[in-house]
Order: C-alpha cells, then structure tokens, then sequence
C-alpha cells in the first residue's frame, strides 16, 4: 500500500499543506525544528489515530488553534481510501471514505506502518514496558481480534487490581468474585500470550535474516518470550488459561498482600538473545542497534504476510546513525518494496548515489 496524498490543517507546525508522494522513496531534507518530524508523525497518527511520541493530543494541534486535521488518499491493492482523522478540543472523530468510524478500533488497521526513529534502540535497551507497548501496538495492527482481547483485558485488570486491593485493605472479603475476575482475566490473557508467541515466531524468523545480513552472518539473533507462565511452547490457548488459573489460585494470598495482579501478558516480556547472550545485557552499541533495525524491518514481512500488502516505512534520522556498510545495506533491502519516508539534515554522496530516483521535500518551518 501506500500514502497518495496527504492534507495537513494545524498539524503542529503546519498550517494547511497538501502533499503529493511518490510510491517509492520520498527523502524529507531540513534543518533542525523545521518539521521533519512533525510531517512523519503526522502519517503515524493518520494510521494509528494516536502519536509515538506523545500520549497528550493537544500538542499535536497547532499552538494556535483548537482542531487540526490529517487527511489522506490511500492506495491499496485493491481499493483506494480516503481516511481523515480530527483532533479537537471534545477529542478525536476518525473517518473512511467520508464514514465517520464508531470505534477508533475500527479505523486502525486500514493504513500499515512501520516507523524507525533514533529513540527505538529502547526497545532492545528499555524496560519490559517497552517491549510488550511495541508488541502490543505492532501485532494490534495487524489483528483486530488481538487488540480486542487486549482492550477487554486492560479492563478487567484495572478491575482485578481494584478487588485486589479492596481485599488488603480488608473492605471487601468475598473470594468468590475474585475467582470470577480471575477466571475471565486468564481466558483473556491466555488468548493474548498465544497470539504473541506465534507472532514473534514469525518476528523472529525475519529479524534473523535482516541481523544475519547486517552483520555478514557474524551474529545470530533469537527471540525469547519471558513469562510466568511455564513451557509455553509446548501449549495451546486452553493450557494457557488453565495455567494461568493456576497461577492466580497458588498466589492468592501474595495478590491480595500486595493488592496488585502479578501474573498475566501484562508483566511478560521478551529478550533479544545474539549468539545465546542477551544483548540489552551483553550487546555493544552497534548490536543494540542493529538489533533494535532488525526487529522492526522485520516487521515488514511480518505485515505483508498478515495482511497481504506492505505497509508504508517511516524512518526518521535512521541513516546519519548507521555507518556507510549499514546504511547500504538498509537501503538494499528496502528499495523497490515499500514506500519509504526517510528525513534527514543532509543527503550525503553514499544516499544520493544509493537512493534511485527519490521524491525530495525541502522542509522550512512547516512549508
Ligand atoms: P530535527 O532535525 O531537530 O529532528 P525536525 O525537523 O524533525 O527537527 P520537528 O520535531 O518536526 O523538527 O519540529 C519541531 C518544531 O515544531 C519545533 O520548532 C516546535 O516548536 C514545533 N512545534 C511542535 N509542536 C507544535 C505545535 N503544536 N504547534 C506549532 N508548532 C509546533
Ligand atoms: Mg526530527
């Protein structure tokens, strides 16, 4: 797939812009604060209905206005949408082909996007809360049905920690209803660990391709699903849940003691093995790096296998953190396939020579 055209009203620094992409590769060349960024965010958001970079939705409206507007024609192999998305001051309304969309659920999933920025090598040096927000946000995309047990378990967890503190504080006492909260958490919860296993299956399988190619074959990456849950590979989603069960009647008393669920996808995480040694703990900057790259343009085929097209990549100061062999190498391996938002300050001889006819935008102060 990917972005035809895009309209900005009082998108942060832009005031009404409307741009025209090229399928392929469009460069976005710009000093500092001009509003590279911006423009990237602005196609995340058209996607996701919500930003990487800040969860306060004001501050993607311009300092003057109270509304701002992203719109976009996007091309898809076999239709072609019109996606809007309002930011106000009540909150935001997203359309598809002028239908205003009931649940935001809805509406994301219909443009894919991959964005690389210099703050993801957190994925691979960040807390687990990263890793399973990375998770949660690249596998929601591709799967309706994983963002709704998600949402569903979100819920009962803010209700199950509730119970459970109610329970230490001794102002509740019935044991019963937190069975039952336990019993519909762990079938929720089993769903969402199954599904992410079988995703970083195939997350996995790519990655490995992309750190291999990267690094000449030197380096072996290896995923490892981190949970309380034992010999997950060897169960299904009704183990899961009996186990989780388990799980949650064994520590009874440590739950309540500390008022809080213990157990469940929400404490998982996943580490990032390179040749058996985890590389948060062990790996040098370079392979933090490189593994933090192949994790997400993995994700491409991950992407084009789930939904049959490859979503749009976004990278934003990718290239001037990478030394010539690996930038080369990133651009080999997206030439050609995705359409591909790179900003950068400068273009240096090694991208103008490697980039094949690219769309440059000249980016000053939102124009
Ligand atoms: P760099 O090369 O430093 O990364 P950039 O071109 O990516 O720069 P952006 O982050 O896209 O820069 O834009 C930053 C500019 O946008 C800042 O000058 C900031 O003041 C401005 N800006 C951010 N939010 C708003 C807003 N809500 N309204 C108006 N301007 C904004
Ligand atoms: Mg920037």
């Amino acid at each position: 797939m990917y972005l035809k055209e895009m309209t900005l009203k009082n998108f942060r620094n832009y005031r009404d812009v409307n741009l025209v992409f090229s399928p392929q590769i469009n460069v976005l060349i710009g000093e500092n604060a001009q509003g590279k960024t911006n423009l990237l965010e602005a196609i995340y958001v058209l996607a996701m209905a919500r930003s990487h970079r800040t969860n306060n939705e004001r501050e993607l409206v311009n300092f003057a206005k109270d509304e701002a507007l992203i719109q976009g024609i996007l091309e898809r192999k076999l239709s072609k949408l019109k996606l809007e998305l309002f930011l106000g001051k009540k909150g935001k309304k997203a359309k598809v082909n002028h239908l205003e969309q009931a649940k935001l659920s809805q509406y994301i999933g219909q443009m894919n996007v991959i964005l690389f920025a210099p703050e993801d090598l957190a994925l691979v040096k960040g807390s687990p809360a990263v890793r399973r927000k990375f998770i949660d946000m690249e596998f929601g995309q591709i799967d309706a049905h994983y963002l709704y047990n998600l949402s569903q378990y979100r819920v009962l967890l803010k209700q199950r920690n509730h119970y459970l503190k109610q329970l230490q504080l001794k102002k509740a006492k019935d044991l019963v209803l937190l069975e039952v909260l336990s019993d519909q958490i762990a079938a929720f919860g089993a769903e969402i660990i199954a599904k992410r296993i079988i995703f970083l299956d195939e997350l996995e399988k790519y990655a490995q391709g992309v750190q291999a190619q990267i690094t000449g074959q030197k380096e072996e990456l290896k995923f490892n699903y981190d949970t309380s849950v034992e010999n997950i590979y060897e169960k299904d989603v009704k183990q899961l849940y009996t186990d989780l069960k388990k799980l949650y009647e064994t520590n009874q008393n440590k739950e309540i003691f500390q008022g809080s669920t213990l157990y469940g996808p929400h404490r998982d995480d996943v580490q990032f093995l390179i040749n058996k040694k985890n590389v948060q703990v062990f790996g040098s900057q370079g392979q933090q790096r490189t593994t933090a790259l192949a994790v997400k343009l993995a994700e491409i085929d991950v992407m084009k296998n789930e939904t049959g097209e490859y979503p749009i990549l976004l990278l934003d100061d990718v290239l001037s953190e990478l030394d010539g062999a690996r930038q080369t190498q990133l651009l080999r391996a997206i030439q050609d396939r995705v359409q591909t938002f790179l900003t950068t300050p400068s273009m240096s001889e090694v991208t103008r020579k490697l980039i094949k006819d690219p769309k440059v935008f000249r980016i000053e102060a939102g124009n």
